[in-house]
């Protein structure tokens, strides 16, 4: 089984070039934006891109691909414009992902504000819904983010994501999975870097969500301490959660099989780096 370890690259011109720029530092999966992370308008895709895309990425052996849904979205929003404005964004994000050819689209349930959890959840099932009506996939996934619980964030805790998903299911013709953050277990509370932890935590994973529907794990480092709700990534190593907690995680044999994305600082070639420190740690399975 390969051992599938890339990063999040910025936009290096074309989609070609930036799954060239990938390759180029050694990764074999990455994840994108779309569109601008910090903007509710979006191009429409350009088709000619995409199957530019399709081709280096076959001929470089780069999968998974994953879309990283826009940073304004908030689909949990008891703003009525903010959500239509969210809903309205997501629906292009499944739009682009779909014609970009991405395996899975991974988004943040949002923030509840003054809302209660449950409605907060019951607005989030609503906007998922109904952005993606009349959508349908059997390649690409959605995936829902574990938060680091900051502010009102929806979704640090693992029922939340689940709610999420299961409010949802029967009415979107996408599969919907998770997608876990190191860094946002980390802060919300999740002791992953000890192995105790980490086997209690992965114990609540497969009850609540099913490790089979998580595909992807955002593999980045966590700046502040253990439980803060504050979510700065760190390099491989450099944070809280240590280098020893990292090769439990990436030998870990539930978790041989799932893409691992480094969403971590690229100063100073930082993920050319991080990448070599998780090879060096991977014993062969
Ligand atoms: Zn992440
Ligand atoms: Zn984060």
């Amino acid at each position: 089984m390969s051992f599938r370890l890339g990063f999040h690259a910025s936009s290096a011109g074309t989609l070609e070039k930036t799954a060239e720029f990938v390759a180029g530092l050694g990764g074999n999966t990455f994840q994108i934006f779309s569109s601008s992370p910090r903007m509710w308008h979006a191009p429409p895709p350009d088709r000619t891109q995409a199957l530019l895309l399709e081709r280096a990425r076959t001929k470089l052996d780069l999968f998974p691909l994953v879309i990283h849904a826009n940073y304004l979205i908030n689909l949990c929003s008891a703003d009525s414009g903010i959500r239509a404005k969210s809903i309205s964004a997501f629906r292009g994000e499944i739009e682009r992902a779909l014609v970009i050819g991405a395996e899975y689209l991974v988004v943040h349930p949002g923030s509840s504000k003054d809302l209660a959890i449950e409605d907060a959840i019951k607005l989030g099932v609503e906007g998922l819904i109904e952005a993606a009506k009349d959508k349908a996939s059997n390649r690409l996934k959605i995936l829902l983010e574990n938060t680091a619980g900051q502010g009102a964030a929806v979704g640090c805790k693992l029922e939340e994501l689940a709610a999420l998903k299961q409010g949802s299911q029967d009415n979107v013709a996408i599969p919907i999975g998770y997608c876990l953050d190191t860094c946002h277990l980390f802060a919300a509370g999740f002791p992953i870097h000890e192995a105790d932890g980490l086997a209690a935590t992965l114990a609540h994973v497969e009850q609540l969500l099913g490790l089979e529907n998580v595909p992807v794990i955002h593999t980045n480092d966590s700046k502040p301490a253990f439980g803060s709700r504050v979510d700065r990534h760190d390099n491989i190593g450099k944070g809280q959660i240590t280098i020893e907690a990292f090769d439990r995680i990436i030998n870990e044999p539930r978790l041989r099989d799932k893409a691992f994305i480094l969403e971590t600082p690229s100063e100073d070639g930082g993920h050319a780096r991080d990448m070599a420190a998780l090879r060096n740690l991977r014993r062969p399975g």
